[in-house]
């Protein structure tokens, strides 16, 4: 096939630069990233084949940034604007956040990937370098709810990157779209609605009930995020366990003050 696949030429009669833009579509067909009117950022952008798929998904009234350290050619068809520059400096995160504006991302897409020495080892840091890198401008421009996709090479750190960015996801996916290449290593992390509440699952704590919700719940507003807390009413300060995160609310359930007091009493005795 002299590496000039059915995608590939797909590619050149559609009118994508490049057979990338196929990944994409099938990553969004699977998961159903883009919504009319989002606004995106895609990292690692060039030759521009993601660019033209998210902004043929989002239209007219949405917003596209692309990002890369290589120069990006003007899209004929779609209002792009584009960044050159290396996302693992500073400065060009900084010139991202000027393109953003007060802007929040309903999506981040990161393509990056790192020039391949052919050590597997090396390649694979690199990439999860840049997966992280990736990760932190979701971090910091992502809406509530917003989705990020990122690709990494396979390797022995995929697990760890994986659950980091899982905590603050409601599910993270890993995803081979059938237009990588057969002997790719390359997955694509897809974590679906961004989770911003400044607690986690499992933890415990003293909060104030301040409303109660329509189904009779109490809530508690922790830095803004809405946590739900059944059982309790409006006025009470209580102790609770999280036990289920959303991307802008969350449930809690009262620590039980009897298992405690039992807890208690059963502590009477010597520990040993
Ligand atoms: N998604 C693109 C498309 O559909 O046309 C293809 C992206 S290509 C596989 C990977 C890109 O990541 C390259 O253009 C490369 O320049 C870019 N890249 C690698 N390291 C980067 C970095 N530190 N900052 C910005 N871009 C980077």
């Amino acid at each position: 096939m002299g590496g000039k696949d059915e995608f590939y030429n797909r590619a050149k009669q559609q009118g994508y630069r490049s057979r990338a833009s196929y990944k994409l579509q099938q990553i969004d067909e699977a998961e159903e990233l883009f919504e009319r009117g989002d606004t995106v950022v895609d990292l690692g952008a060039a030759p521009g084949g993601w660019l033209q798929v998210a902004a043929e998904e989002v239209g007219e009234q949405g917003t596209v940034i692309g990002v890369d350290l290589q120069r990006i050619d003007d899209l004929d068809d779609h209002d792009v604007e584009t960044l050159r520059g290396d996302m693992t400096d500073e400065r060009t995160q900084h010139y991202l956040g000027k393109a953003m504006g007060d802007e929040k991302a309903d999506v981040v897409v990161s393509d990056m990937a790192p020039n391949m020495t052919g050590e597997y080892s090396l390649d694979h840091a690199r990439s999860v370098h840049l997966a992280r890198q990736a990760f932190e401008v979701a971090e910091e421009f992502l809406a509530p709810g917003g989705h990020f996709v990122v690709k990494v090479f396979q390797g022995e750190d995929l697990h760890d990157f994986r659950e980091e960015v899982s905590e603050h996801f409601e599910y993270v996916r890993a995803m081979s779209p059938e237009a990588s290449r057969d002997a790719s290593s390359e997955v694509f992390l897809v974590g679906k609605g961004r989770i911003t509440a400044p607690v986690e699952e499992g933890d415990r704590l003293t909060v104030e009930i301040e409303h109660e919700g329509d189904e009779g719940d109490g809530i508690a507003y922790l830095e803004g995020y809405s946590l739900f807390v059944p059982g309790a009413e409006a006025g009470d300060t209580v102790e609770v366990v999280v036990d289920d995160l959303k991307p802008k609310f969350g449930f809690a359930e009262l620590v039980d003050d009897e298992d405690e007091n039992d807890g208690e009493r059963g502590g009477d005795s010597d520990d040993g």
